[in-house]
């Protein structure tokens, strides 16, 4: 005899629910492991923060840096990739051999093969 609960509509509803309670099992934990990396880069970003209003503090304190040079200085850095937009990543580099631009993720030129030396904050 055939058994309802087993097969039919019944079973393919109770396949497809358990399927969508892995799946929704899964993106829980995808989650809450995403918020906790969230948080640990708050974290960061937070003693990062800090870290620069001490040394800014020290370089007003102790050389008399003004706030006006500070804001200056960093209007020049946010322009030097080109754009006034809060960000200070350069895109790209010209090489030094060829001229040509490269992405500055590679550490040699793609087409002549030159290494390339970036800079501190790259
Ligand atoms: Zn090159």
């Amino acid at each position: 005899m055939i058994n309802p609960f087993r097969l039919g509509h019944r079973g393919d509803f109770g396949i497809g629910s358990r399927i969508a309670r892995e799946e929704a099992a899964g993106a829980k934990r995808a989650a809450r492991r995403a918020q906790s990396e969230a948080s640990e880069v708050d974290d960061r970003l937070e003693r990062l923060a800090m870290t620069c209003e001490a040394l800014w503090t020290i370089l007003r304190d102790k050389l008399g840096v003004t706030e006006e040079e500070l804001l200056n200085r960093i209007t020049e850095i946010d322009l030097s990739n080109g754009a006034l937009d809060g960000k200070a990543k350069k895109v790209s580099v010209s090489c030094p051999k060829c001229g040509r631009t490269i992405a500055r993720r590679f550490p040699n030129c793609m087409y002549c093969g030159q290494p390339v030396m970036h800079d501190a904050f790259s």
